[in-house]
Parts: structure tokens; C-alpha cells; sequence
């Protein structure tokens, strides 16, 4: 059967940087050896003395046969001085295990079409995707397999084409987009639940086109606006102590970097306030991102390809854009304080965040169900309350 290939230039424009990286993938976490790579490795005449100590077995499957020995540094022991993987110096690609051949680059299939990506826990993958303004140029080719795939429903496939159309309608503030998204999941709600037909999805987006065209999508976003400092505060700290009790040790020294932001934000009482994130965002972040526009673009527009959106884990519609809303809302926070404490911000620190988050966040199994658990906690429950976040 022929399907499609669908792969964006910040995937075939990726290639990893090795020494020269901020935050290395081979340090710091269990880095799994396959059957095939840790035999073939253990026979390389030149690699095998290294590989009885760098190695370790711990057959769990095929795919997580061994894995790598960390040193003291949390460094992969194939590492030599200058950072540079000996399997790779030695015996080229082929005999890297699948982990390290295939990482960041990562695909999700969608009825029979595969969908290529990278990870934003790579830096000079989230630099691709971020910063450079070609990187959702999408080249699609003809893939040829028998496997079979459950169709994507309708509504499903309705929501995100309109949302992407939402987000990126020309002249319009991302914020009204959002909102624009965000009614738009609601009526695919309905429609995924069985109370109205797909065709109420398509009535829906042209409602919120012309609402964005005379004006009225702004009004409404106004309307939502109100002061929920201490919710919002609420959400951020309980995101940011929870990342925190993360075991896994790559980035580690990076997110403490954003811990000491924020506490530098603290006042005598070790107290640290909304108002003032959100003062650090607007006078001083937002200047500082002046050449970088497309930033918050760029990113959802990643995001609503990455997880497939709005059929993100087991989440339903509304839920899975409150959660969306929510990883927006951390990473302004994240941006809000390095700014403050850099007094602006590189494109160093930009990157850092967003890598920094995300990998973070891919780390907890069960992020989102978490995550709206605590948005219902906080009361971020409907729409009006969760706009908020973009206040
Ligand atoms: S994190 Fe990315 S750029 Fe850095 S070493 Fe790993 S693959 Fe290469």
C-alpha cells in the first residue's frame, strides 16, 4: 500500500553537533543498548577491552539488552577527552545502538503516513526548530508498507488542520488564535463525543474566522482577561516542584539554572509573586524577543505536529488544549525570570528554556494527566479560566 512520508526541513536540516553541545545526550541517562549493537560492539577489535567496562547487561528486552556505564561525571564511558563517541570514531554509525543512531530523531505514523520529527530535549534540535525560519518547509514522498493503522477520525483531523489555519492567520496576535483554538476544541468536543455532527467543526472555524476579521475574537479574549495571579502563581509552582523531583541527571545543572531565576525573584520573605513574573515577561522578556516574532508560532505550530493535536494521549479536546495552554504559560514563566536575571535574553537562553522544559517534561510518564489534575485543581477548568494563562 503507498502512503505518504511527511517530513519538515527541521528534520532533514538536523545534524548533531557532538562536542560542541550545550547539553549532551550522552550524559546523564540510561542510554539502552540493543542485543545486535552491544554483541557487535563487545566483537570490534578496537572498541571491545572499553566495552567490557562501559557496558553493562541488564536484558530487559531486545531493544534495552545493556546499558551505557556512566562515570562520575555521568558521562557515556565511550566518551573520549574531547566529548567524541568512540563507537562512532571507531566503528562508524552502523554500530551505534538504536538509541544513539535514531536520537533526537523521532516519527508518529497517522492512518498509514508517517510523520518525521525531532525531540526539543535536544538543543541543536530545538535551535533547528525554533529559530530558523524555513523549518516547517515540508517535503512529502511516497512510502510504500502493509502494516495497518486505525483511521483517524474525522473531527480529529478537522481540528488540527483548523487549528494550525487558526494559528497562523496572517495579522492576527497569537493570543487571539489561541482563543480561536480554544472555542473551536469545545465544538470538537461535542462532535467527538456524538452530540453534533463534523460538519459543526467547519461551521464553527468559519464563525471564528470572520469573529477574528470584525474584531470580536479580540473582545472576547479581553472578556476572558481577568486577575488570577495567585491561581496562576498555584500552577507554576506546583509544575516546577513536581519537575523537580526528576531523578534523571542530564540537564540537571541547567534546570537549577532556572530554579536560582526564580528564587532570585524572591523578595525578604522568600515570597516570589505572579505580578512580578508576568511584570519580568512584559518588560522585559517581550522587548527582548523583538527579532524573534515567530518564536511562540514556530513552537505550536511543532507542538500541534509533535503530539498529533488535539488526540494527545487520552485526553479529550478541551483537555488536551488546556494542557497545551499550560506548557505555553511554563515556558513564558521560564523566559519571564532568565530574562530578569540576565537582564535580557540570548538566543543561548532561549534555546535553554525550551530544551530545558521539555526535557523535564518528557520525563514524567504521566505529564498530562497530571497536568489536568492540577488545572482542575487551580480552578483553570473551562475556557474563560484557562485564557487567563495568556494574561
Ligand atoms: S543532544 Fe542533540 S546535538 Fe547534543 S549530542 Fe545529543 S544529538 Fe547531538
Amino acid at each position: 500500500m503507498k502512503y505518504s512520508l511527511i517530513r519538515p526541513s527541521f528534520v532533514t536540516n538536523f545534524s548533531c553537533i557532538g562536542g560542541e553541545c550545550e547539553d549532551s545526550c550522552c550524559y546523564g541517562w540510561n542510554i539502552h543498548i540493543d542485543k545486535q549493537s552491544y554483541k557487535k560492539t563487545l566483537a570490534h577489535s578496537e572498541l571491545k577491552v572499553l566495552a567490557k567496562t562501559a557496558l553493562k547487561k541488564v536484558k530487559k528486552s531486545e531493544q534495552v539488552w545493556a546499558q551505557a556505564v556512566l562515570n562520575e561525571e555521568g558521562a557515556c564511558g565511550f566518551l573520549d577527552e574531547n566529548k567524541l563517541c568512540q563507537i562512532h570514531a571507531k566503528a562508524g554509525e552502523a554500530l551505534l545502538s538504536n538509541t544513539c543512531k535514531t536520537y533526537p530523531r523521532m516519527a508518529h505514523m497517522r492512518g498509514g503516513d508517517r510523520y518525521d520529527s525531532l525531540s526539543l530535549s535536544c538543543p541543536e534540535a530545538a535551535r533547528n526548530i525554533l529559530l530558523r525560519p524555513d523549518a516547517f518547509r515540508v517535503e512529502r514522498t511516497t512510502l510504500t508498507h502493509h502494516r495497518t493503522f486505525k483511521a483517524t477520525p474525522v473531527w480529529a483531523q478537522k481540528a488540527y488542520d483548523y487549528s494550525i489555519q487558526l494559528l497562523l492567520k496572517p495579522e492576527q496576535p497569537l493570543e487571539h488564535g489561541l482563543t480561536a483554538i480554544g472555542i473551536l476544541m469545545k465544538t470538537t468536543e461535542r462532535v467527538a463525543n456524538g452530540e453534533l455532527e463534523s460538519s459543526a467543526i467547519d461551521n464553527m472555524f468559519q464563525q471564528l474566522i470572520i469573529l477574528s476579521d470584525n474584531g470580536q475574537l479580540k473582545q472576547h479574549f479581553e472578556g476572558f482577561n481577568q486577575d488570577t495571579d495567585a491561581h496562576q502563581m498555584h500552577a507554576f509552582t506546583s509544575i516546577q516542584l513536581w519537575l523537580n523531583t526528576n531523578k534523571v541527571r542530564r540537564g540537571r545543572s541547567r534546570f537549577e539554572l532556572i530554579n536560582q531565576a526564580i528564587c532570585a525573584m524572591a523578595d525578604e520573605e522568600k515570597s516570589i509573586s505572579m505580578s512580578k513574573i508576568n511584570r519580568a515577561w512584559k518588560e522585559v522578556a517581550v522587548p527582548a524577543l523583538q527579532d524573534q516574532q515567530e518564536l511562540f508560532s514556530r513552537y505550536l505550530l511543532y507542538y500541534f505536529y509533535q503530539m498529533n493535536f488535539p488526540l494527545v494521549d487520552k485526553l479529550t479536546p478541551s483537555q488536551a488544549f488546556r494542557v497545551m495552554l499550560l506548557d505555553f504559560f511554563m515556558l513564558r514563566c521560564y523566559l519571564a525570570v532568565i530574562a530578569a536575571k540576565n537582564e535580557g535574553l540570548s538566543e543561548h537562553d532561549i534555546i535553554m528554556c525550551f530544551q530545558v522544559y521539555h526535557t523535564n517534561r518528557q520525563h514524567k510518564a504521566n505529564y498530562s494527566q497530571y497536568a489536568i489534575n492540577l488545572l482542575d485543581e487551580a480552578k483553570f477548568d473551562d475556557l474563560a479560566s484557562i485564557l487567563t494563562l495568556l494574561s
